[in-house]
């Protein structure tokens, strides 16, 4: 089914009004940059996926590994004080499911304009589909495609061929692709896969237009920026914070600050494998400067996926 809800129609203005900002209050917008949510009827019968995706399988089989649907989203942004969240779907390796879920992202963010903004999931391993896709809910109004998995969708991250066309439709929209990223050292989780630094960086000197936010800090990839030529090919790689606490200490938010361009970091949290006042407690606690938690927070968001353009940002009070 497709869904051509415009999800960049502007908020009613009387919810907009509501929330004006106090005069003597500093006032920072809130974005979850990462967050999941599934259709209803694939949160009841999860089994039923679990032979069509391996990948899903090895995330959900455990019952503890939760799903949420956009309501469970929108309540738990109530609870935490988060204004606005990108909401992904999964990284399916079946294109057909890609769409179903995709149709699904549209409709509610059609439904909840201001609050949610979609992110779309392509098979690339199938180039030309992942094309026409991309084409068709970023026109609809999605921001983004991703979160993307190469281990979960058995494709290349380096594979400049198969990726070509969909880099392509991703530029002309100038939209980001948000791509899963882990470290090549340390635990292993379920989902980890193997897209570590060297290949992200691969991507984006492959395509130096393309935004990328490489999801979980890129695996680390802000340490290799401290070298010129891996820095200087890097000023269209942003990072998400997503799972931040269950792989690296606190410590990483100002260590990341002496490491990389600021503007380019960006909260997200991985909802619902972690809650966002989870997150944001800890970002506060770690005294960040006001400006850079700021950027953090939803500033950079902002600026990233033009917010100021056709949704009207809303504000909550730190
Ligand atoms: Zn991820």
């Amino acid at each position: 089914m497709f869904c051509g809800a415009d999800s960049r129609r502007p908020l009613p203005s009387a919810l907009v009004a509501g929330q004006q900002p106090n005069i003597g209050k500093r006032i920072v917008m809130i974005v979850d940059f990462h967050t999941h949510i599934f259709p209803p009827e694939i949160k009841k019968q999860r089994t039923l996926y679990w032979q069509r995706s391996t990948w899903f399988s090895e995330l959900y089989e455990r019952k503890k590994a939760k799903l949420a649907t956009a309501e469970d989203l929108l309540a738990e942004m109530d609870a935490s004080g988060v204004d606005i969240s990108v909401a992904c779907g999964f990284p399916w390796d079946d294109p057909v499911i890609c769409r179903d879920c995709n149709d699904y992202l549209l409709e509610t963010a059609g439904r909840f304009p201001g609050k949610i903004i979609a992110f779309g999931s392509v098979s690339p391993a199938f180039p030309e589909q992942a094309a026409a896709e991309a084409e068709r809910i970023l026109s609809a109004g999605m921001r983004g495609i991703g979160e993307l998995n190469a281990d979960g969708q058995g494709f290349e991250v380096t594979d400049e061929i198969l990726l070509h066309p969909l880099v392509e439709v991703l530029e002309k929209h100038n939209a980001p692709l948000m791509i899963h990223t882990s470290e090549p050292v340390g635990h292993y989780y379920p989902g980890k896969g193997r897209t570590a630094p060297d290949l992200i960086f691969r991507l984006a000197k492959t395509f130096p237009n393309l935004k990328i936010v490489a999801a979980h800090w890129g695996g680390g990839l802000p340490f290799y920026e401290l070298m010129p030529e891996v820095g200087e090919h890097a000023k269209n790689i942003y990072y998400d914070t997503a799972a931040s606490p269950y792989l690296y200490r606190a410590d990483i938010f100002k260590a990341v600050l002496h490491m990389v361009d600021i503007n380019r970091v960006l909260y997200g949290t991985d909802f619902p494998l972690i809650r966002q006042a989870r997150l944001l407690k800890q970002i506060r606690s770690v005294r960040l400067p006001a400006r850079a938690e700021a950027k953090i927070l939803g500033g950079n968001a902002s600026a990233l996926l033009h917010l100021g353009a056709g949704i009207p940002p809303v504000f909550s009070r730190v």
